[in-house]
């Protein structure tokens, strides 16, 4: 499962995060394991929390997360981002993405996801001082 994303890949998903980052003070971060038992969004709030993604200054972290053995796939804002933004933006986002994922482009699709997520966050998130990278760029995968 560690070969899930080539090294080539993971380079291009994170060069892609930091290339998105550039236009906003949000912080995008994608974290990959095989498999999802329970509930999506809660797996994907817990894995939130245990990568401390809300210790942003603005609370405006971003975290996709993808079960890819099960195919479930979340998007999960701060709660500095869900003041801006509703459910069904995301679920935009989203869609978009699993047209790729159907195709088995997962790297595609999380590349375009993360550029629709950094449009989206400059918005209201313009990029503040030196905007600092809070949170690493790298792809988390899990077990
Ligand atoms: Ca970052």
């Amino acid at each position: 499962m560690k070969d899930f994303f080539s090294a080539t890949e993971k380079e291009s998903i994170s060069n892609a995060i930091g290339a998105a980052e550039k236009l906003t003070s949000g912080e995008i971060r994608l974290f990959v394991e095989a498999g999802c038992k329970g509930d999506t969004l809660d797996r994907a709030a817990f894995v939130f929390e245990q990568l401390g993604m809300q210790k942003t200054k603005l609370r405006n972290g971003i975290l996709f997360y993808l079960a890819y053995r099960d195919h479930k796939f979340a998007i999960l804002g701060d709660v500095g981002i869900n003041i801006h933004y509703g459910d069904n933006f995301w679920e935009e986002i989203k869609k978009n993405m699993e047209q790729f994922f159907a195709a088995g482009k997962f790297c595609e699709g999380i590349m375009v996801g993360v550029a629709q997520a950094g449009e989206a966050l400059a918005k209201h998130f313009p990029p503040l001082g030196d905007n600092p990278d809070e949170l690493s760029n790298a792809v988390v995968m899990g077990n």
